[in-house]
């Protein structure tokens, strides 16, 4: 790889396309003519809210967000919105969590400061290994919205159809799936995502939200920073914003619309991890850990028969330059995330390795 590079199959922060590094790169020290920084600039200043508009526009028209829908750029990362949404979405102080791993079971003990929460579906029986049908739920009756984590980065599950909400608002966090294929926002009452899996750096979440769900009449004990109509009034502006993340992520949806769109990333992510499935439903030292039907595009455990095996495997890719192998640590094994920057032939590379792997130890 170009630069000295590896192919790096962290689960996030993770790889960043490389013309994108490579334009950031050139502006680093002045942007386009400004003599700053993007780093250095005021958030208020025209240039920088040019970058800021610019970004949000791309990412309109990347994912067709309809009008009635803001997008709004929070910092606090994913986490600080398993808060803001009971916070800001629970007027009858209801809701349905259907809990499919370690992201799901985070939001959903979070919800519980806030409101009764309801545990609608789950498949912690397995060790959160498949998705649950989700076609008939037992949807409470004043359920202010359903909650689902559309693709578990942990686990490697993802959803390939939406839960029957029986009309209620439906919310998923989808920052381990963000970008990574067309998804048809009006389906949602609300989007969110870290970006630091598919998009930018860490620290800011994008947020897009139907703006009936935008509500002023809030506990006032709120704190200012964590209403979302704070944010919409100010156009993601109240305060400092993440000004580098979000400079990133518009090169990032720059990047994007120059390759086609979502309907070609998604087509090229199909590819990239058919060739890493098919290898692992032949192989005989190395198992996928998900039921074939809800298995992940952007994250893929797999395991041997031991952990030991597990971690000389790890060791082993690694001194070959595959970075980041190792399964999170409260499930083991091995995980490859293979986001929208992974280039081909980055999981062509790793299946060749393990092919070798394999024959050399099998
Ligand atoms: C990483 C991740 C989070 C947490 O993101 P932070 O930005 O670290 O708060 C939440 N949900 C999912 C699905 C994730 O992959």
């Amino acid at each position: 790889m170009k630069y000295g590079r590896v192919f790096n199959f962290s689960a996030g922060p993770s790889m960043l396309p490389e013309p994108v590094l490579e334009k950031v790169r050139d502006e680093l020290m002045n942007y386009k003519g400004s003599g700053m920084c993007v780093m250095e600039m005021s958030h208020r200043s025209k240039v920088f809210i040019e970058i800021a508009n610019q970004a949000e526009a791309d990412l309109r028209e990347l994912m067709g967000i309809p009008d009635n829908y803001k997008v709004l750029f929070i910092q606090g990362g994913a986490t600080l919105e398993f808060s803001m949404i009971p916070m800001n979405l629970m007027k009858n102080g209801v809701a349905d969590y259907i809990v499919t791993g370690s992201w799901s079971k985070k939001a959903f003990d979070e919800a519980k400061k806030f409101g009764e929460v309801r545990l609608i579906a789950s498949s912690a029986d397995k060790g959160y290994s498949y998705i649950p049908d989700v076609s008939d739920l037992p949807i409470s009756e004043d359920a202010d919205y359903v909650y689902i984590c559309e693709n578990e980065t942990i686990h490697g599950t993802t959803y390939q159809e939406l839960p029957n909400t029986k009309g209620k608002v439906l919310v998923t966090d989808q920052s381990s799936m963000f970008l990574s294929k067309p998804v048809d926002v009006s389906k949602y009452g609300l989007i969110f995502g870290g970006v630091q899996k598919n998009v930018g750096p860490a620290g800011l979440a994008i947020v897009i939200i139907r703006e009936d769900l935008i509500r002023e009449d809030l506990d006032p004990n709120i704190p200012i920073y964590m209403r979302y109509d704070t944010h919409a009034k100010n156009d993601s502006m109240y305060n400092t914003p993440n000004c580098w993340a979000i400079y990133i992520c518009g090169k990032v949806f720059k990047y994007l619309k120059s390759i086609g769109g979502l309907e070609v990333m998604n087509k090229m992510n199909q590819e990239k991890a058919a060739i890493l499935y098919d290898f692992l439903d032949q192989s005989k030292m190395f198992k996928g850990t998900v039921a074939a039907k809800d298995r992940s595009l952007m994250n893929v455990p797999f395991v041997t028969e031991s952990a030991e095996l597990d971690a000389e495997v790890v060791a082993a890719t690694k001194a070959a330059g595959f970075d980041n192998l190792k399964g999170h640590k409260s499930v083991g094994g091995l995980r490859a995330s293979i986001y929208n920057a992974m280039p081909k032939e980055g999981v062509q590379a790793l299946v060749e390795f393990l092919k070798d792997f394999e024959a050399k130890h099998g």
